[in-house]
């Protein structure tokens, strides 16, 4: 599906969902009422968007078979992302609640079920993101799942989460802290296929990539340090919670964002 397509179908969905959050680059976040975590949604109503497909897209990886694949799972205005190699599957954010359906679909999609799952990591504490945490917990019953330490109170899960912050590494991904959209943000960098997933550390626009959404985020400077030391690591495709990917030349563009933040 072509990023104008894309954008049409995401517009179709809109009508005041989280879906039409991402046309405009000036207004690209986590939603009002699904990113507060104090506010309940009902899971079992059905929304638009579970009529449609997810819109899974794959951007380019480094070739051989080693390689790890990466998978774009859109659901509404907000992206999960599913990590596959040897066999395994890591899934980074669970969407909103009754978005379980969508990762299914995208599981089958690429050739893999729940009994795949080894690894659940969450970017951050939101409602968006941490939406569907229980029935794919519950799905992937020997899934281990992961939050940065300082969101990890906050976030409800049928069995415990583990606790994890700079230095760690999960299936080989590297664990970054990005405080400040959350205390306990994280993203993280596979530094074997060049890809870091920002949760909402960061967002797509047009393209390309601009800072935290000050809506939602707790600590603008913090956040704007957190996008500093991002550009440091090693990367050339970016992932967004909200937003399309930049497929290349990534590190450079957040290393402009973060002397443009640091300038102001
Ligand atoms: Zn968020």
């Amino acid at each position: 599906m072509t990023p104008m397509t894309r954008r049409a179908f995401l517009k179709d969905l809109g009508h005041g969902t989280l879906a039409v959050a991402v046309l405009g680059f000036t207004v690209v976040s986590c939603a009002s009422a699904a990113d507060d975590p104090t506010t309940t949604s009902s899971t079992g109503d059905s929304t638009p968007s579970t009529t449609d497909a997810p819109d899974t897209t794959s951007p380019p990886t480094t070739g051989g078979s080693e390689s790890p694949t990466w998978e774009r799972v859109v659901l509404g205005g907000v992206s999960a992302y599913l990590l596959v190699r040897a066999g395994e599957v890591v899934i980074v954010d669970t969407g909103n609640p009754g978005d379980e359906g969508d990762i299914e679909a995208s599981l089958q999609g690429i050739g893999h079920g729940w009994d795949d799952v080894s690894h659940v990591i969450l970017t951050h504490l939101h409602g968006d993101h941490i939406g569907s945490l229980g029935p794919v917990m519950e799905a992937a019953a020997s899934a281990q799942g992961y939050a940065g330490a300082p969101d990890l109170p906050s976030i409800p899960s049928p069995r415990a989460l583990e606790p994890v912050g700079d230095g760690d590494s999960v299936f080989g991904l590297d664990i970054i802290a990005a405080p400040g959209h959350t205390p306990g943000s994280i993203a993280i960098l596979d530094p074997i296929g060049g890809v870091l997933v920002a949760g909402d550390a960061m967002n797509g626009a047009d393209g390309g990539v601009i800072g935290a959404n000050p809506r939602f985020t707790q600590d603008m400077e913090e956040a704007n340090r957190s996008i500093a030391k991002l550009a440091g690591l090693g990367f050339d495709t970016l992932f967004f919670g909200h937003g399309d990917p930049v497929l290349g030349g990534a590190a450079a563009q957040v290393a402009a964002l973060a002397a443009e933040l640091t300038q102001g």
